[in-house]
């Protein structure tokens, strides 16, 4: 355990740790082997027995029956999460729910309270984020085609969007769309609106097949298509025009989240790693371990890890006590950086089991091919780079455009 933890974490970790050891990594050979429906019913049954461990969804407030933790000992549990791609899900704190608990509970109406954000607190419901779309280049949010029109007391909502991450199986979407096309600058022209998927309009297209891990249940990303898609405008979250702006409050913590969940992954894999340099001889006597080409990795992923984990709590501990306005610089650091040490470190433990490495008897191959997104989703490296660029740049008199 880190050396600067809180009391409370203190108290949780251990307990979140063993649940983990206990009843969430025998689940993980069971993963894409097992019949769907049967799995459906494992986890279902173990998410119960995390509610039962009082240990569900840590996230939220204690009021509503988390953990009422800070941003940064969330970060924590969340990497201890992210050791398993069970996790997260287990606990009730996976993305794109996560980000959407989050939002809503900023942003909800009483009525959108209790017909979205409880049942997706309480694990009924599951839901998905629709902003990017094939047209039009994700890494730039501000330009999109989807439009709500205002029609009597409704949106019209039209347009296409795909990359919709866990899409398929969720109770609604949270879509970004222009409602205010003429609005004078473009942060203000979009709103975020709830359409449950039942709504006539709501076309759920294709699951779309990525790096071979489609076909996995909620691992799916979705393309979709709003025709005449009609809700009413109260299902509209927050203030017209503010879409955008959620948007990033929505990022800043969803950030922080997949960074320490990599970090976990980058835990799991870095002992993977060292227990087979560690058993496997070369010749008799010679560990892999032996080689110094190996101990050189081992430091190098050591201290990587390391760095990646410190940078992440400390952007966390300044969304914690200044808000996310003031930490666009780390996140975007860590954005980038947690994401090319997670390539890395998978590379070489994979490197290291030989042909093992590649096979799905462990998880590395997995994660491989499931990871590799990471440096693409929620801002591309070379956007990330260039928002850190713009801030150093900035003291020495330049502006520079993204
Ligand atoms: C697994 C996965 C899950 C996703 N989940 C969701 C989701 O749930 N909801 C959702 O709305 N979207 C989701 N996305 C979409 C994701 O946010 C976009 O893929 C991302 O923003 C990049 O947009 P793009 O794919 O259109 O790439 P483009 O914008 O076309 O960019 C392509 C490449 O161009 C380069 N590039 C872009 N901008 C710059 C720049 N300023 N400087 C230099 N180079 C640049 C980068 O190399 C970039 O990778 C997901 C994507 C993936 C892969």
């Amino acid at each position: 355990m880190k050396s600067y933890v809180s009391q409370k974490i203190k108290d949780f970790l251990p307990r979140i740790r063993n649940f983990m050891e206990d009843e969430v990594y025998p689940m993980e050979p069971l993963m894409g082997v097992t019949e769907h429906e049967q799995f459906n019913g494992m986890l279902k049954e173990t998410r119960e027995k995390v509610k039962e461990a009082g240990l569900w969804a840590p996230h939220r407030p204690l009021s509503e029956g988390g953990l009422g933790l800070s941003l940064s000992e969330f970060a924590m549990v969340s990497e201890e999460l992210g050791r398993s791609p069970l996790g997260h899900y287990l606990f009730n704190s996976q993305a794109p729910d996560i980000g959407n608990m989050e939002i809503l509970r900023l942003y909800g109406s009483e009525e959108q309270f209790d017909r979205f954000y409880y049942p997706l607190v309480n694990g009924d419901i599951r839901s998905c984020f629709a902003m990017t779309e094939p047209e039009h280049a994700g890494s730039n949010p501000l330009w999109m085609s989807t439009t709500a029109i205002k029609d009597g007391d409704d949106y019209v909502i039209n347009g296409h969007k795909w990359f919709v991450s866990s899409a398929d199986g969720a109770a609604f979407a949270v879509v970004m769309a222009i409602t205010n096309p003429a609005a004078e600058k473009n942060h203000h022209r979009a709103s975020q609106i709830l359409v449950p998927v039942s709504t006539p309009g709501y076309i759920h297209v294709r699951r779309i097949r990525i790096m071979g891990y489609a076909g996995r249940g909620y691992f799916s990303h979705s393309e979709l298509r709003f025709e005449d898609c009609r809700v009413p405008q109260s299902n509209r979250l927050g203030p017209e025009g503010g879409g955008f702006a959620i948007a990033q409050e929505r990022l800043g913590p969803g950030r922080i989240h997949h960074c320490m969940r990599w970090i976990g992954i980058c835990e799991r894999a870095f002992e993977m790693m060292c227990a087979r340099a560690v058993q496997r001889e070369l010749s008799p006597g010679q560990k892999i371990a032996h080689r110094q080409v190996i101990q050189h990795w081992i430091a190098d992923c050591r201290t990587e890890i390391h760095s990646a984990s410190l940078m992440v709590l400390d952007a966390a501990a300044k969304i914690d006590h200044l808000g996310q306005r003031e930490a666009r610089l780390e996140v975007s650091m860590i954005k980038f950086y947690v994401a090319g040490v997670l390539e890395r470190v998978i590379d070489r433990a994979i490197q290291v089991h030989g042909g093992l490495g590649v096979t799905d008897d462990t998880l590395l191959a997995y994660w491989y091919r499931h990871e590799r997104a990471a440096r693409i989703y929620d801002g591309p490296d070379e956007v990330h780079k260039s928002v850190v660029a713009r801030h150093v740049l900035r003291e020495y008199g330049l502006e520079i455009s993204i």
